[in-house]
């Protein structure tokens, strides 16, 4: 079995979700008390939230690279940076390592194509949800269309992943909000929607709403495991 690189801690209640769902997924793959090798760096996450608000994305590239670099000195065979947003800097933590990235956006186009779906609706930071470097991957790469909710219900996403979900609250309010962007997004032709922050499964579940929900810290841990217990 491969030793899976987790980097973590943005926020830790998803790097939580991450260790339980691939320690699941190692023992469903081989039984008995087989558990996952992992090597983890988990960061603070308040200088990296702070430097996200402050457009200074060269300045998390190097902590987070620092901190790759510790995880595959620390002998995992590949990495998985366990937030989707901070996929923002992948390229650069990619040139720092001689391991290979199991990319989330890779990981979940993977998931929906394999399943059919060309139309999504995408949530999650507005950094995600707004910028290139995650919707421009799942349309160039996998030829995906991905659409996103309205201005005022990005805000609404965003704020609930930053002063909620990252702070471990869990609020009835904020999920009838969120289930109503979800079908609205559903309305306008998405068949399916990506909860595209690693959080966002602690609030939404797919038995809030008949819309496909793909979890990406799910997706991510998956094939992370299947990685990990692939024979080479
Ligand atoms: N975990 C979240 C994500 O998947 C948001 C926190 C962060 O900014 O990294 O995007």
């Amino acid at each position: 079995m491969k030793t899976i690189g987790m980097l973590g801690g943005m926020s830790w209640e998803s790097t939580a979700s991450y260790y339980r769902a691939i320690n699941d997924g190692v023992k469903q793959a081989l039984g008995g008390l087989h558990s996952a090798r992992i090597v983890m760096y988990s960061v603070d996450f308040d200088e990296i939230e702070k430097l996200q608000h402050a457009d200074d994305w060269d300045a998390t590239a190097v902590i987070l690279c620092d901190a790759a670099r510790r995880i595959e000195v620390g002998g995992a065979d590949f990495l998985v940076i366990c937030t989707n947003t901070m996929h923002r800097v992948a390229p650069q933590i990619e040139a720092a390592l001689h391991i290979p990235l199991l990319h989330i956006a890779d990981a979940t186009a993977r998931k929906l194509r394999e399943d059919g779906i060309e139309r999504v609706g995408l949530l999650g930071t507005r950094f995600t949800m707004e910028q290139d470097f995650y919707k421009a991957r799942l349309s160039d790469n996998f030829g995906i269309d991905v659409r996103i909710p309205e201005p005022a219900q990005r805000d609404l996403v965003h704020r609930v992943i930053y002063d909620e979900l990252c702070l471990g609250h869990i609020d009835d309010r904020s999920r009838e909000r969120y289930v109503e962007i979800i079908e609205q997004l559903g309305e306008q032709g998405a068949q399916a929607v990506i909860l595209g922050c690693t959080e966002i499964a602690l609030l939404v579940q797919q038995e809030h709403t008949a819309v496909p929900l793909y979890d990406t810290t799910a997706i991510h841990a998956s094939q992370a495991v299947a990685m990990a217990v692939a024979q080479d």
